[in-house]
């Protein structure tokens, strides 16, 4: 099974990279692929180049076995929709069971993405607890109530199949947004401890966010 974890990682810090470890660890994943977007169409440009944000999770991820580093949302011209990510991914791996993670926020706004229906077709969603969130928060929407309905499986069935099984994964809960991380360095605040040393260093050498 390959993870597939996106965003726009304007830094990618612990809040990404512990709950991604502990996925993969209790999914038993041979991949977890961080694909940082191009054009995000739900949200405004990031603040940080592309070319800087890949350096970033290329410096966060280098050591870790098994993270890895794809670039085809930044390479695609035009909006990073999901689901061609996804179609690509399926067309370059076969029948590997695919796992898209998702924060609870993220999970949330879901039934917004483009052709959000067939994101499970594609693959498995996998959804980490975020702090702040209630986990009855999904109730109010009853595509996700759907969602769950029909898709909503335990962690042992998901490896069976290739796409079609929702499963909510308890993380390590880090109260950590890159929104905050771009504030505390406007107002000349320590960033230190919460991200990488090595992806503050490009921080601090390339004068991001400043
Ligand atoms: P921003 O503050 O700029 O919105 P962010 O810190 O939320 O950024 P993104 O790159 O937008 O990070 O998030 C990518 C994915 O990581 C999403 O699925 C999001 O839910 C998840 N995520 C981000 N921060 C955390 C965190 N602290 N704990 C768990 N999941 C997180």
């Amino acid at each position: 099974m390959i993870g597939i974890f996106g965003g726009t990682f304007d830094p990618v810090h612990f809040g990404h990279l512990r709950p991604a470890l502990e996925v993969q660890q209790m999914l038993g994943l041979q991949q977890v692929r961080f694909i940082p977007s191009g054009h995000p169409p739900h949200r405004e440009m990031p603040r940080a180049s592309a070319s800087q944000r890949l350096a970033m999770l290329r410096a966060a991820i280098d050591e870790q076995p098994g993270f890895v580093l794809d670039e085809r949302e930044i390479r695609r011209q035009g909006p990073s929709y999901m689901v061609d990510t996804l179609l690509s991914l399926r067309e370059e791996l076969g029948e590997t069971p695919l796992c898209l993670i998702l924060g609870y926020d993220a999970f949330l706004n879901l039934p917004d993405w483009y052709r959000w229906e067939q994101l499970i077709e594609l693959s498995h969603i996998v959804v980490t607890h975020r702090p702040g969130w209630l986990l009855t928060e999904y109730r109010a929407n009853p595509e996700l109530v759907d969602l769950l309905e029909q898709h909503q499986q335990s962690l042992s069935q998901l490896g069976r199949q290739q796409a079609g099984g929702v499963v909510f994964v308890p993380v390590t809960q880090l109260e950590i947004s890159a929104t905050s991380i771009r504030r505390q360095i406007r107002d000349g605040e320590s960033i230190r401890y919460l991200l990488p040393d090595s992806v503050i260093e490009i921080i601090e050498k390339q004068h991001i966010y400043r």
